[in-house]
């Protein structure tokens, strides 16, 4: 074996242990923090002395000003609604018409215009400090339902798409087998579905893990897997990550209570679908039973603010879910914004709007909201700690929206947006550094003219 791939940075401030530190020397070698020393005196600019000083010759010690946070979480995405941005937002009506145009667009695709989208996607991701994405993919067929010869091509597309654009992957394969309750596949859906819960859990063993893609399992709702389905795939996820999006709409509620006389949260209870594995994506319209039963069983709660404030959707009970035992996480989902920092002030804001009172969450619990790296199987990411996957997420804390706020956690949390990221590690290498925006922009559009064409 070659000699081990080396690197160090000395962050000016930096989230570690829970509190910004300042002058933070980390070192990395192989992906991973060998080292993290926080006041740590801070070499002198002019001389290379910096090199001898941390006895490390043969390595360049870089310096990065601002303040650096773990790579971020994004727990819930589909990559491909990233063409839908600003093509719906004008249009009235409800989730359901929207749903219509997104429709649309999933006919339309295929592996090589997805593994495009999906790559620009993820490049907009890495470019926000996103180090790990939960991909909810249920785009798996043929647009008549006709397998591909490699029946997860898409998948694969998406693995190859974070791959390129440096980020990790936790792929979450769905199952999804019907309309509406009762209802076959129609339209655009009969590309989604594998015919039943067994077929589904087949094709899905056909997907290996690589070093930045964890494979893992997905419900796409109560509405689209049959009761008596369900338990199939919970057992094909194993211990792996089981996602399913739960109660984002009343009428998806009306229709489950109407077919089975039970709420989504209490089928998927008695099918032994919730646990610390698994991830509830919304959680919007929920009972106090359907709140016991998720903190119970310590489920997590994926909340994606700004998707379910775009579509009209609600706003969940986040601190009641924390309070009964459930862990929040957040999501871009439709990809209306890609902002972990939005979406982590938007979890205590929105909380602000449906109570009339501030101050729900801390700064600190939002940051941990938005590095949950674990619900999308990669549970060695998310701090910045000797052993731990090395990400780095860098903050310009002298822009016009962060001047002056203080440096710290309630910078990134209440003050910084996207746009404020300035350099991005994962896994030891640079992905994403300010300079590269404007190639991301063209990869964006050329790669979503291409779908609307
Ligand atoms: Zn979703």
């Amino acid at each position: 074996m070659t000699s081990a791939h080396r690197s160090a940075y000395l962050l000016e401030r930096a989230w570690v242990d829970g509190a910004v530190l300042d002058d933070v020397l980390v070192e990395i070698e192989d992906g991973r923090f060998t080292a993290v020393t926080p006041g740590t005196s801070r070499p002198d600019d002019k001389a290379s002395s910096s090199q001898r000083e941390f006895h490390r010759p043969a390595d360049e010690t870089h310096r990065l000003p601002g303040l650096t946070l773990p790579g971020l979480a994004n727990c819930h995405s589909h990559a491909f609604h990233r063409a839908l941005r600003g093509r719906t937002q004008r249009e009235r009506g409800t989730f359901w018409t929207w749903r219509e145009q997104m429709y649309g667009v999933a006919g339309r695709l295929d592996p090589d215009s997805y593994f495009e989208l999906a790559r620009a996607t993820y490049r907009e991701m890495a470019a926000a400090g996103i180090t790990s994405v939960g991909e909810f993919h249920y785009l798996h067929h043929q647009p008549d339902g006709t397998p591909y010869d490699d029946p997860n091509a898409m998948g694969h597309a998406l693995v190859a798409a974070a791959g390129d654009a440096g980020i990790r992957i936790g792929l979450l394969d769905t199952c999804y087998l019907s309309s509406g309750f009762g209802r076959p596949p129609e339209g655009a859906q009969v590309r989604y579905s594998d015919g039943d819960a067994v077929r589904w859990a087949e094709r899905v063993a056909g997907l290996e893990a690589e070093p930045h893609a964890a494979i893992g399992a997905a419900i796409h709702s109560v509405r689209a897997v049959p009761r008596d389905q369900l338990t199939t795939v919970v057992e094909a996820a194993g211990g792996g990550p089981l996602h399913v999006h739960l109660s984002e709409q009343v009428a998806e509620n009306d229709a489950c209570l109407a077919t089975y006389g039970a709420t989504p949260t209490q089928l998927l209870h008695d099918a032994g679908a919730l646990g610390p594995r698994t991830s509830a994506v919304h959680a919007t319209h929920l009972t106090g039973a359907d709140i016991t039963h998720l903190g119970s069983t310590r489920t997590r709660a994926c909340f994606c603010p700004t998707t379910e404030r775009d579509l009209g959707d609600g706003i969940g009970p986040g601190r009641a879910l924390a309070a009964a035992g459930a862990v929040l996480t957040l999501g871009s989902d439709s990809h209306a914004v890609i902002d972990l920092l939005e979406e982590m002030r938007a979890l205590e804001l929105d909380e602000r709007l449906a109570t009339q009172q501030r101050g729900h969450w801390t700064a600190a619990e939002l940051l941990a909201a938005g590095t949950a790296h674990e619900s999308v199987g990669f549970a060695d990411a998310g701090v910045i700690a000797v052993g731990r996957r090395a990400d780095l997420v860098t903050l310009d804390t002298t822009s016009t929206r962060t001047a002056g706020t203080g440096a710290d956690e309630a910078t990134a949390v209440f003050a910084a947006g996207a746009a404020d990221v300035t350099h991005v590690v994962a896994d030891g290498r640079v992905i994403a550094t300010r300079d590269d925006h404007e190639d991301i922009g063209r990869e964006l559009a050329a790669a979503i003219e291409r779908v609307h064409r």
